[in-house]
């Protein structure tokens, strides 16, 4: 099979790196390589500043309501090639089609709609200094921007980065995931079409050693939106330092997802198996933590491992499937090899563990997991303690509302969590002393784009969302006008 051959987009050109080097990506239901990427270097880098640079002189100057139009136009134009973008979701990520047909690729339209509409509609501050003049703040453009972004949710993240960013009159440099580049690879012929100017987004294809850290380490590029691993933010931070950039890091997570007895059984037994297993537990919110009051621990238990085993695991592409295929073979060993720790620190697999017996012939290569659920580990564990970004979740018996506020935020992450209860005082109160950038009470992945995300402790730094993107994505000043 040919594989597909992607090439950087500078300057709304596609260009080969300047090394003419390519690696292999593979597509993870066969484990075959299906894509060649452009192992971009600091070169690459810096032929996309020059470009980057070059358009924010103009586009900074570009009034909100062009900047609009062009932003509601690239929208309609991955709307109406959503079909193409869906099925190359799936196939690059592993993710069931039906997951990128509702989710991902809408989201990555929406993101485009909602901060075109966001900009119009936005109103700085003035107040009177009486006596002595009158105040008003203004937002200015900052400049270059790096966007950097992780496989889990290729086109869905790497939008919510690029919208908010040259809405508010930056240019940008993106450096998609080297996992799954494809979409962003699309989304270039999108953004040409939709009459974006030359060198307002550039794509630098390549890995987070070279093109990634070259971006960070740009004098010249003021700003870095990061979304991956805690592990990369810290080396972010240290290799951003010396040059004071602005920085906003969406980290990793380790969810819990609390289940007191008084809840609507049926709605968080559905949820939850949405929440462990959808996207094959690579989504960053996903509730991998599930901490179960003890009046119905083993009736929630038997619930959750019936119902995960009734999921489908198998052919993304096909409309039924429920979890595709991990997205790399060194991810899949990596979630296994959780599993493994699992049952050394004591634990018992009440379902899952391994591959799937029952797959077809051509997907026996593939990075398929069975989703998995673990009991009998203790909050110290390991397992209960790192993220592990797979399908694989720990279930655990508590006794109290205390205990379950001071489990749920032992932990060095903050990310989200999800509670179930249908006493709302209970609801405010638990809600109120959980350490977590977003809580939800009743329901899972509900996202208002208008409200703030991100996450605390090693979850990240800053948040985004409405206003709170504008606020990364520009200075504000204070300007005085005197008597
Ligand atoms: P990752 O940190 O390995 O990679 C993310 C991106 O950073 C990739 O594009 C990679 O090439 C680049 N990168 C790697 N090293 C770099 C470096 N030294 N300098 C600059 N860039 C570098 O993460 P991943 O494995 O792609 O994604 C999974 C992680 O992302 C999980 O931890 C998950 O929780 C997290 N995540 C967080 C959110 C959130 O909103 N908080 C959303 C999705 C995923």
């Amino acid at each position: 099979m040919a594989l597909t051959a992607i090439d950087n987009f500078i300057n709304n050109e596609f260009v080969k790196p300047t090394e003419g080097a390519y690696f292999d990506t593979f597509n993870p239901a066969h484990g075959v390589p299906h894509a060649q990427i452009p192992d971009s270097t600091k070169a690459d880098v810096d032929l996309a500043y020059k470009a980057a640079s070059t358009a924010f002189t103009t586009w900074s100057k570009t009034t909100k309501a062009e900047r609009a139009r062009i932003l509601y136009k690239i929208a309609d134009l991955i709307d109406a090639r959503q079909d193409e973008f869906v099925r190359a979701e799936s196939k690059d990520q592993g993710k069931p089609i039906s997951l990128a047909k509702t989710v991902d690729i809408p989201r990555a339209a929406y993101n485009f709609r909602f901060f075109a509409g966001r900009i119009l509609h936005s109103v700085e501050e003035a107040a009177e200094l009486e006596g002595v003049g009158f105040n008003y703040s203004q937002r200015m453009p900052i400049g270059v921007a790096g966007l950097i972004s992780p496989w889990n949710l290729p086109l869905y993240l790497l939008t919510w980065k690029i919208a908010p960013c040259i809405a508010c009159g930056n240019t940008a440099i993106c450096k998609p995931s080297e996992f799954t580049s494809l979409t962003a690879y699309m989304l270039c012929s999108v953004l040409k079409d939709a009459g974006l100017p030359a060198g307002v987004v550039n794509m630098v294809f390549g890995t987070g050693m070279k093109a990634g850290q070259a971006l960070v380490e740009h004098p010249r590029i003021p700003l870095i939106s990061f979304t991956g691993g805690t592990v990369t933010g810290a080396k972010i931070i240290a290799n951003s330092a010396p040059h004071f950039k602005k920085l906003s890091l969406e980290l990793g997570g380790k969810n819990a997802n609390i289940i007191f007895a008084d809840c609507d059984f049926e709605k968080a037994l559905t949820t939850s198996l949405r929440s462990s297993f959808a996207n094959q537990g690579e989504i960053c919110l996903c509730g991998s933590r599930i901490f179960v009051e003890r009046p119905i621990y083993e009736k929630f238990l038997n619930g959750l491992v019936d119902g995960a085993k009734k999921l489908k695991v198998g052919d993304p592409s096909a409309h039924d499937t429920n979890l595709g295929a991990l997205v790399s073979k060194e991810h899949w060993e990596k979630v296994k090899s959780y599993i493994d720790l699992g049952v050394k620190e004591g634990g018992k697999i009440e379902c899952g563990g391994d591959k799937p017996a029952s797959l077809q012939d051509e997907f026996q290569n593939g990075y398929f997991l069975e989703p998995t659920i673990i009991s009998g580990l203790t909050p110290s564990c390991r397992v209960m303690r790192e993220e592990i970004f797979g399908p694989v979740v720990t279930i655990y018996a508590f006794d109290t509302e205390e205990e379950v506020i001071q489990i749920t935020n032992d932990s060095e992450y903050g990310l989200s969590c999800s509670l179930w209860t249908e006493n709302g005082r209970r609801a405010r109160r638990v809600a109120g002393e959980i350490q977590a950038g977003t809580v939800w009470v009743n329901t899972w992945m509900a996202r208002d784009l208008r409200m703030p995300f991100g996450g605390m402790k090693k979850s990240g730094l800053g948040r985004e969302g409405g206003e709170h993107s504008l606020d990364f994505y520009t200075e504000l000043k204070t300007i005085c006008l005197a008597d």
